[in-house]
C-alpha cells in the first residue's frame, strides 16, 4: 500500500532520472499521437508521468536536506539541470498546449478536472507558449536575465552580510543575553557578533550599549548599496515581461496565481489593516517610549526597539520562555499533537515499526480513518543534526490520487525540524516556539495528507494558490495557544504535573505583546512590495515609495541612512515579489477559520467536519476563495485577524 522509503535512491541518481525523463518523453510523444484526446486518455497519463519523476526525485532531494554528504549533494545537484531542462521543455511544448486547449472544451469535466485544465493553461500562458517567435525569444532573454539578477542580488547581500563583525572583549554589555546565544558568539578574543540573522537579532535584543547597537544596526541597514542598479533592472524587466504577456503590470500578472481576487484588492486589504492597526501600534509605542525614558532614552530609535521591548516584557510581564520547556518534552508534544488531531478530525495515528528510515530518531506513522483503514503516511524527523539543513518544513512525497490505470495512490509526507536532540540522560525539551512550529508544519501535512482528490495536479497542496498555501498551517498554529489543547499533553517531564493555568495565561498574554507594532512593520513591507510595479521606476523613485509608505504606515521612522530595500531578499532575491502580502492574507483566512472553532469550544465536530470536507480534503481543486466561502458561508473577514491579534 505504501512504498518503503528508498534509502539507496542516491545511487546512480542521474542515470535513473535520465531514464525516467527519456521514457516520459517517449510516452508524451505517444500521447500526442492519439487521434481523439480526452481528459482520461491524455491528462491522467500526462500527470502520472510527472508523478513518476516526482516520486523518484523527492526522496533524493529529501536525503540531501536531512543527511547532507558528498554523495547526497552530488546526487541531488547532478539531477537538477536535467530536470529543469525537461520541465521547461514541457512548459514550452505547443503540442501539449494545443491538446490541453482541445480537452478544455470536453463536456462533463468535473470540478477537479476543470481546475487541472485551468491551471495548466495558465502555466502555458505565463510561459508565453502562445506568443510569436520574436516575443518568445525576448521572454526567454528576460527570464534568464531575471534569474541572474536575483542571484546577484542575493550574492551581494550575502557578501555584505559576511563583511561585518564586531567583537566584544567581555560580556559587560550583554549580561542579560541567554547562555545559548552567548555560547554561539564565544570566540577566543571574546564575543563575536555578525549580521547573520540569529547573531544580529541576539545582539539587537540584548546589547545594553546604545552606541554599539546603533553601529551594528547601521551596518545591517546599509548593506548592499551595490544592489541599487540590480533593483532597478529587475523592476524594468518585470514590467516588460508583464507587457509581453499582455498584462498592464507585473502585480496584475502575479495575481493570476493568487487566491486574492485582484492585486488592487490585496493592496486595499493591507491598507485597511494599516488604518485599523496603526492606533494600536501608536499606543504600544507610547508605552515603550515611556518605559524607555525610565532607562534614560529620551527619544526611542529603531535600534532601541528590540532591546527596550525585551526589557519591558521581562520587567512588566515577567515572561520567560525557559519556564515552559519542562512541560514540552518532545515525544510528549508529538503524542499530544496526534491526540489533538484525533479528537478534532476523528482519525488515528499508528506507528509503523521496522520500516526503513534515514536516521534512528526518525519515526513513521500511518494515518487511519474512522474504520481504522490507513489512508496516508507521515515521517517525522525532529531532532537537530549536523548534516541536516536548518529550520523546519513539511515536504510532500506521494500525492494522493487515482492513477491512469485506476489505482488509488495514498499520500505521504515528511515533517522535519531542528529541535534540541535528546540524549541518554536528557530528554529533548522544547520552547513554546518549537511547539508552535510543529503545529504549523502539521497543518501543512494534513492539508496534503487528508486529500480526497483524484487528480494529482490539484490534490493535497498541489494547485493551491501561492497566497493560500500557509492557510492550514497558520490555522493549526493557533491551537498551540489553546488551553484545552495544551492540557492534553503539556505535562512536566519529571513530576507529570499538568501545565498550570498561570503559565498558560502568561503565554496568551505574551502572544499579542506589541502585535500592533509588528503588524504595521509587516504592512509597510507588503504595501511597498505592491506599489513598485506601476511603471519602470528608477531606484530613487523606489526608495521614495518606501519612504512614503512609511509616512502612512509606520510608527517609528528609521534614520535617513537606511536602505532597507537593498536587503529585501524576499522580493528581489526570492519568490515573493508582488506576493509579500500573502503572509497576511493567509493569516486572515486562518484567523477567521480558527475563531470559528474557538467560539464553538474548540472540539466541535460539525465545524471540524466542515473544515475537513471543504478545505483539507479539497486541496487545490477549486480557488481558496471558493473553498473558504463553502466552509464559512461567506468571504474572509479581515476584522477576524485584528480580533485574534487583540486589536478589537
Ligand atoms: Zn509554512
Amino acid at each position: 500500500m505504501f512504498k518503503d522509503f528508498p534509502l539507496n535512491c542516491t545511487d546512480n541518481a542521474l542515470e535513473n532520472v535520465t531514464k525516467i525523463i527519456e521514457s516520459n518523453k517517449a510516452e508524451i510523444n505517444n500521447l500526442l499521437k492519439l487521434e481523439k484526446k480526452t481528459y482520461m486518455n491524455f491528462m491522467r497519463p500526462l500527470m502520472e508521468l510527472d508523478s513518476r519523476l516526482n516520486d523518484y526525485f523527492t526522496p533524493v532531494a529529501h536525503l540531501n536536506s536531512v543527511c547532507d554528504s558528498e554523495k547526497t549533494r552530488e546526487a541531488f545537484s547532478s539531477c537538477l539541470p536535467a530536470i529543469s531542462i525537461y520541465s521547461s521543455e514541457i512548459s514550452q511544448n505547443k503540442d501539449i498546449y494545443n491538446a490541453v486547449k482541445e480537452i478544455s472544451a470536453e463536456e462533463g469535466l468535473n470540478q477537479e478536472q476543470s481546475k487541472v485544465i485551468k491551471d495548466m493553461l495558465e502555466m502555458f500562458k505565463l510561459g508565453g507558449v502562445h506568443l510569436e517567435d520574436s516575443k518568445k525569444k525576448r521572454l526567454t532573454e528576460i527570464n534568464t536575465r531575471l534569474s541572474e539578477l536575483s542571484d546577484t542580488f542575493s550574492k551581494n547581500l550575502l557578501d555584505a552580510t559576511n563583511a561585518f563583525e564586531i567583537i566584544l572583549k567581555d560580556d559587560n554589555h550583554i549580561k542579560n543575553m541567554p547562555e545559548s546565544d552567548k555560547a554561539a558568539a564565544k570566540v577566543q578574543e571574546g564575543y563575536r557578533f555578525t549580521l547573520q540573522a540569529p547573531s544580529y537579532l541576539a545582539f539587537m535584543t540584548y546589547c545594553s550599549d546604545r552606541e554599539l547597537r546603533e553601529e551594528v544596526y547601521k551596518a545591517y541597514m546599509t548593506r548592499a548599496e551595490n544592489n541599487s542598479p540590480v533593483i532597478e533592472e529587475i523592476l524594468k524587466l518585470k514590467h516588460e515581461k508583464a507587457h509581453i504577456l499582455g498584462y498592464k503590470n507585473f502585480r496584475t500578472m502575479r495575481n493570476e496565481t493568487m487566491s486574492c481576487p485582484s492585486a488592487e484588492e490585496a493592496l486595499s486589504f493591507l491598507e485597511k489593516l494599516s488604518k485599523k492597526g496603526k492606533p494600536f501600534a501608536e499606543k504600544e509605542l507610547k508605552q515603550l517610549q515611556e518605559f524607555a525614558e525610565s532607562k534614560n532614552i529620551s527619544k526611542l530609535e529603531s535600534y532601541d526597539t528590540a532591546y527596550i521591548s525585551n526589557l519591558l516584557k521581562k520587567e512588566k510581564l515577567g515572561f520567560d520562555s525557559e519556564l515552559f520547556r519542562p512541560y514540552f518534552e518532545k515525544d510528549n508534544v508529538v503524542e499530544g499533537l496526534f491526540l489533538f488531531l484525533q479528537k478534532l478530525f476523528n482519525i488515528n495515528f499508528q506507528e509503523v515499526k521496522g520500516t526503513p528510515v534515514w536516521h534512528e530518531s526518525v519515526k513513521c506513522f500511518d494515518l487511519l480513518d474512522e474504520n481504522n483503514q490507513p489512508f496516508a503516511r507521515l515521517y517525522i524527523d525532529l531532532e537537530a543534526r549536523a548534516e541536516k539543513r536548518g529550520g523546519a518544513w513539511m515536504n510532500n512525497w506521494h500525492t494522493g490520487r487515482t492513477d491512469d490505470k485506476g489505482n488509488v495512490i495514498h499520500p505521504t509526507a515528511f515533517i522535519v525540524a531542528n529541535f534540541p536532540p535528546s540524549t541518554k540522560d536528557n530528554p529533548s525539551l522544547l520552547r513554546h516556539d518549537d511547539v508552535h512550529t510543529l503545529f504549523h508544519e502539521a497543518g501543512h501535512a494534513i492539508h496534503h495528507l487528508f486529500s480526497k482528490c483524484k487528480e494529482a495536479d490539484v490534490s493535497g497542496i498541489n494547485g493551491v494558490e501561492w497566497d493560500a498555501v500557509e492557510f492550514p498551517s497558520q490555522f493549526l498554529e493557533n491551537f498551540s495557544y489553546e488551553e484545552k489543547v495544551l492540557k492534553l499533553f503539556a505535562r512536566h517531564y519529571k513530576t507529570g504535573e499538568i501545565i498550570p493555568d498561570e503559565l498558560i495565561n502568561k503565554l496568551i498574554e505574551n502572544r499579542n505583546f506589541q502585535s500592533g507594532m509588528f503588524l504595521v512593520r509587516q504592512l509597510e513591507f507588503g504595501i511597498f512590495d505592491l506599489k513598485i510595479y506601476d511603471k519602470d521606476y528608477s531606484y530613487k523613485e523606489v526608495h521614495n515609495i518606501l519612504k512614503n509608505v512609511r509616512k502612512d504606515t509606520a510608527v517609528i521612522i528609521p534614520p535617513d541612512y537606511v536602505i532597507f530595500e537593498n536587503g529585501f531578499g524576499h522580493i528581489f532575491g526570492g519568490g515573493y515579489s508582488a506576493g509579500y502580502y500573502s503572509y497576511k492574507w493567509a493569516e486572515m483566512l486562518s484567523a477567521d477559520a480558527y475563531l470559528t472553532f474557538s467560539s464553538h469550544g474548540v472540539f466541535h465536530k460539525p465545524t471540524a467536519d466542515k473544515f475537513k470536507e471543504n478545505i483539507l480534503e479539497k486541496g487545490g481543486s477549486n480557488t481558496m476563495q471558493q473553498l473558504f466561502t463553502d466552509f464559512m458561508g461567506r468571504k474572509p473577514d479581515e476584522e477576524k485577524l485584528l480580533e485574534l491579534m487583540g486589536m478589537k
